[in-house]
């Protein structure tokens, strides 16, 4: 067989990137919105019409998979490589966030092109990460007849809720995810021109922290001064945890030097953080003391009050009542558990407490964890080449500040596997708000790296 000219295949791949808004348009009109029960029937709708497309592609066994109560993932694969290739599974979602109160300028579930972007729910979280696979995928059977690897692809309808049953389908379909390397294409690109493989998530645990003093609240005017007060004797604990600039303090972790290094390319900066979080007038980003700004939301733990049971306005009286508490959730740094944050959050609360106030701690349910990974070795020299070739550069290995579930899963799972996490989100996407939107020439690069990403991995994983 004659050696393919990749780069003739990324061509093809490019110049059917424009047919290809059609079908996301078609895609993006199921509305298929995972956390309305209602919406159940169109999610089931996009599985089916999902399934029939891939086998149109050219997969093989495209299906959709069910369990009892657990709305579908649909899989299919193509599994004709040349003895010795490896299998690449790529998984995406296709349910998508509620629009519900959201103030849009387009009609959300229609795709509206305007100027660069393509908007619509869904756009580029997460329809156009799978379809930058299919169009790569298509333009390889349509210049070579077949794949440089094995393909297998795993499509999630149940993303946006948390992913609550994908290990049950590992645990029921694991012929569907068995695989040497995976790309999990639902992930962020530090800007339009600065793609990005994301390494690390924050974890996430709540808890809640409850200071009592006496059996009932008692006036204070004859008790003030004396009686220890829980609601100000909260807030100094609460403070306790925090430095001057109002970050948490306590189990901060070493940052390494060459990620902080690499981490200065991230386009975080004071401009894109007042105009990202719609900062007011006069008020400004915390400093960065010698971190940078992606470190800070991407590798040290936060802390952030949730609620409080201060009085709230109406309910005032001239006491002290007996007790206060805060909902907290804790963003855990990658690497770090969330026993060891706990930990640390505890001691400091725990310590010469005034007045011997009793400190109740509790961790709440739905904690997530933290994801450490170290993206080296031949299937990211491979994922390099790729996105140089495409892109024309590597791309910055990012950190989260959030927590994705189905990424902590995969990882856990998976943990032997080369996990690639890649995307065609980028920072003005604006992924679970209003008027979402993908870029253009970010989803026609990402096609392109697919279908180097592919041979890459073929070459660099063969057995
Ligand atoms: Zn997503």
């Amino acid at each position: 067989m004659a050696p393919v000219d990749v780069s003739r295949v990324a061509e093809v791949a490019e110049r059917a990137v424009e047919d290809s808004f059609t079908r996301l348009g078609r895609y993006l009109a199921f509305a298929p919105i995972s956390s309305d029960p209602e919406s159940a029937p169109k999610v089931l709708a996009l599985a089916e019409a999902l399934s029939k497309d891939l086998t149109t592609l050219g997969l093989s066994r495209a299906r959709v998979l069910t369990l009892p109560n657990a709305l579908p993932c649909v899989a299919a694969e193509w599994m004709n490589a040349p003895p010795g290739a490896p299998t690449v599974l790529i998984y995406g979602h296709f349910d998508v966030q509620p629009v519900k109160n959201e103030v849009w300028s387009t009609e959300p579930h229609s795709l509206v092109r305007k100027g660069d972007r393509l908007y619509g729910r869904g756009s580029a979280d997460d329809m156009g990460g799978w379809l930058s696979h299919i169009v790569a995928m298509e333009a390889w059977f349509a210049e070579t007849g077949a794949l440089p690897c094995n393909i297998k692809v795993l499509l999630e309808g149940e993303e946006e809720i948390g992913s609550p049953n994908l290990e049950r389908f590992m645990d029921a379909f694991p012929d569907a995810f068995d695989s040497d390397a995976m790309v999990l294409t639902d992930c962020e690109n530090p800007g339009i021109d600065i793609p990005g493989i994301t390494v690390s998530l924050r974890g996430l645990l709540e808890v809640e922290v409850a200071v009592t003093s006496a059996e009932s609240d008692v006036h204070s005017g004859i008790w003030g001064n004396v009686v220890p007060d829980p609601a100000t004797t909260l807030i100094a604990l609460l403070a306790r945890l925090v430095d001057q600039d109002g970050r948490l303090k306590v189990a901060r972790r070493e940052i390494d030097a060459e990620w902080l290094e690499g981490s200065r390319d991230v386009p975080l900066t004071a401009d894109v953080i007042r105009s990202g979080a719609r900062l007011v007038e006069g008020v400004s980003p915390l400093p960065e003391r010698g971190l940078t700004h992606a470190a800070w939301v991407a590798r040290q733990p936060a802390v952030t009050v949730l609620s409080t049971t201060f009085p709230a306005p109406g309910s005032e009286k001239n006491a002290i009542r007996k007790s206060a508490s805060a909902k907290l959730s804790l963003r855990i740094a990658p690497g770090q558990t969330s026993d060891e944050l706990f930990d640390a959050v505890a001691a400091e609360l725990r310590r010469d407490v005034p007045g011997g106030l009793a400190v109740a701690l509790t961790k709440l349910p739905g904690a997530a964890s933290s994801w450490d990974y170290v993206a080296k070795g031949p299937a990211f020299d491979a994922a390099d080449r790729a996105y140089e070739a495409a892109w024309g550069r590597a791309p910055l290995r990012v950190g989260l500040g959030g927590s994705i579930p189905f990424v902590a899963l995969f990882g856990r799972r998976f943990s032997q596997l080369p996990l690639v996490l890649n995307g065609v989100i980028d920072p003005e996407t604006g992924a679970h708000g209003p008027d979402e939107s993908m870029h253009i020439g970010v989803y026609t690069k990402t096609v392109k790296a697919n279908v180097h990403l592919y041979a890459e991995l073929a070459r660099a994983l063969a057995k």
